[in-house]
């Protein structure tokens, strides 16, 4: 039996309950459908086929969750830091527990291939893990004394947050935005991706069996403009942390507005790996592959820019379009498949819609640039050629397994192209000249930055982007940063003159 068999065995097994009963919300410890009944469908990329009923939930959903937050509030934000360790290790075991399941139905629900979906499971069992570390030291403050006074600081969890994520790798960003949110002590109200909704209501169940308190976390599915805007706007959610489109946070920022939400985003991205001639150009390859065509493309830290130095440009570009023409587009649950569907119609016609676009603008369809087979939102990995960087394909991002290719001259050129673009994500810089390499990260516009290496996540380190990619930043502390508020307390020691008013 080929892989791709079982897997797909073990998937009818584990999506038999779903097809069953469908996904509902999730309040104070109960599963609910709302009120009025309504549902909408979860559509499988693979072959369009049906996987479940949704529960459509909207502003009396998100009341009803938001009132279970902050009810649920006093006492988890009370439980001593050690506690909270102790459930959020056994959230996390019960993720490793559940690894297999949940990489499945993430595969399958949006079309992200099995072998990399089996290690974002695990990534998010990590996320909980360090994250439940950190918890005993999240209250942590500083000594700060002057003359007069023993100033400390400590920290607060802020209260009920919201938590609004996308559709591409849902399950682990559901883990990196929610398990800080815990740790800190905070309650949370999740709206997933209505495109994605399955492996959230199986972090959910999971979170429940690891002994979570009813009501620190509730889980409301529905549509952006409607569950998500009734939970951006409520005045019990004092934060929002959300990961999505660009114009969604502005959205998001107009809708948490009237209640002065904080907010923290997580946005797209038009990421340049920029690779000079002196590189090493074997490992730049495989890394600008990498970045691109990994996880169908679908990824806010995407090298969807290439921009690459003119004296190398011809053979690079010879080998990329040999590599790309080589990726193996397939079923996403057959662990040979390196690019699987598009999760969606609209979402394929958008990335499609970039091919004629690309022409129209004057670059060269290298490689790829068409539909793949007639079933499922299937597109060949594409290389866009002899691109300038004012081009809609240089500017605008695709969020697909589609890379646009600039050449560049010089280090000054090099940088002016990396920086001109609304986008500030990330930035992967190609050269064995350490001086260029310091000089140029320092000049270029992005969060996070990679010299001669892809992106490796080191979950201390701060995650976030600059211009239209993002505001605030988490990993290790930072994460605390958001969901907490300091607060100074100043103790006398008795010994300074306090001005007199009123005393004649
Ligand atoms: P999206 O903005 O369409 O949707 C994200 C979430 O926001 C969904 O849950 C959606 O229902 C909700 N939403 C939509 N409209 C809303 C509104 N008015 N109020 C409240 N919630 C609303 O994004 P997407 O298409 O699901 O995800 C892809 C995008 O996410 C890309 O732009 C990608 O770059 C970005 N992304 C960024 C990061 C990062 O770390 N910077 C990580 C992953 C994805």
């Amino acid at each position: 039996m080929s892989d791709l068999t079982s897997n797909l065995e073990k998937l009818s097994g584990y999506l038999e309950r779903f097809k069953s009963t469908g996904v509902s919300h999730h309040i104070n410890g109960k599963n609910l459908w709302s009120k009025s009944r309504d549902t909408f469908q979860s559509i499988s990329p693979v072959d369009e086929s049906f996987i479940c009923d949704v529960a459509k939930g909207g502003a009396e959903e998100i009341a009803l969750a938001a009132d279970a937050a902050k009810n649920a509030f006093p006492e988890w934000r009370d439980l001593t830091g050690i506690e909270r360790k102790k459930i959020l290790h056994k959230i996390a075991d019960g993720i490793v527990a559940r690894a297999e399941e949940i990489a499945l139905c993430e595969s399958w629900d949006t079309g992200q291939p099995i072998r990399f979906m089996a290690k974002a499971a695990i990534r998010g069992a990590e996320n909980f893990r360090f994250f439940a570390d950190r918890a005993p030291a999240a209250r942590d403050g500083q000594s700060l004394p002057s003359p007069t006074l023993i100033n400390v600081t400590t920290r607060v969890p802020i209260g009920p947050v919201g938590v609004i994520t996308p559709w591409n790798t849902p399950f682990m960003l559901s883990t990196w935005k929610i398990a800080p949110a815990l740790a800190a002590g905070c309650t949370v109200v999740h709206k997933p991706a209505e495109l994605s909704p399955v492996t959230a209501s199986i972090l959910m169940e999971i979170a429940k069996e690891a002994g979570l308190p009813d009501g620190v976390w509730n889980l409301v599915n529905g549509i952006g403009e409607e569950a998500g805007k009734a939970l951006c706007e409520h005045s019990d959610i004092k934060a929002i942390a959300f990961v999505g489109e660009s114009r969604t946070g502005s959205q998001i920022m107009k809708q948490g507005a009237d209640t002065l939400k904080r907010v923290h985003f997580e946005l797209g991205g038009k990421n340049p790996v920029v690779v000079f001639d002196d590189a090493d150009l074997d490992r730049a390859l495989d890394a600008a592959i990498f970045m691109i065509y990994s996880l169908n493309g679908e990824r806010c830290t995407s090298s969807s820019r290439l921009l690459v130095q003119d004296t190398i440009a011809d053979t690079f570009e010879a080998k990329l379009i040999e590599r790309v023409n080589a990726i193996k587009v397939g079923h996403p649950l057959d662990p040979a498949t390196e690019v699987g569907p598009l999760i969606h119609t609209a979402h394929f016609n958008k990335v499609s819609s970039y091919f004629d676009i690309a022409k129209t603008d004057g670059a060269t369809v290298a490689a790829g640039g068409a539909r793949d087979g007639d079933i499922g939102f299937f597109v060949k990995p594409t290389l866009f050629t002899h691109a300038t960087n004012d081009m809609r394909i240089a500017q605008e991002e695709i969020f697909g397994p589609v890379l646009t290719s600039i050449r560049f001259t010089d280090e000054d050129q090099a940088l002016q192209m990396a920086n001109d673009v609304n986008y500030g994500l990330t930035g992967y810089i190609w050269t064995n000249d350490l001086t260029r390499a310091l000089r140029f990260s320092d000049k270029l516009e992005a969060g996070m930055i990679w010299v001669n290496s892809e992106n490796v996540r080191h979950l201390p380190t701060p995650f976030g982007g600059v211009k239209a990619s993002g505001i605030g930043r988490d990993g290790g502390d930072w994460s605390f940063e958001f969901y907490m508020e300091q607060k100074h307390i100043g103790f006398a020691t008795g010994s300074h003159t306090i001005p007199k008013l009123g005393k004649l």
